[in-house]
């Protein structure tokens, strides 16, 4: 049990069990609490878990599993708007973004297959 303040706001969230450290409790008072700011950054996470999953889905390479995510996480923060990645002679993969924000990874050439995410 313990008490910890959002990140964001700085309201006292009630914890149901005890974090292994201050920077643990932090995340989890911040993931429970109700600010803007706070649900942002829950938005955010759980759109990022999505991602993970799916990309995790559609690939098997580690290096490239890592490079999507991290080059998604910048499209999403708005700091890149799209990469095309030729790799390994056989695979293109495209990221890129619609009007309406939605984020997509474009397999061409070999499947050809697109996931949103
Ligand atoms: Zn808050």
């Amino acid at each position: 049990m313990g008490l910890m303040a959002c990140r964001y706001c700085g309201q006292i969230i009630d914890l149901d069990f005890s974090a292994d450290s201050e920077s643990d409790a932090i995340e989890y008072a911040t993931l429970k609490c109700e600010c803007d700011e706070a649900q942002k950054y829950q938005t955010r996470i759980s759109y990022f878990e999505r991602a993970k999953k799916a990309i995790e889905e559609e690939f098997t390479e580690d290096y490239l599993k890592a490079l999507l995510l991290a080059t998604v996480q910048h499209v999403y923060d708005g700091k890149i708007y799209g990469i095309t990645l030729k790799v390994d002679g056989e695979n293109t993969v495209k990221i890129s973004q619609d009007s309406k924000g939605n984020i997509f990874v474009t397999k061409l050439f070999s499947t050809g297959s697109k996931i949103q995410l």
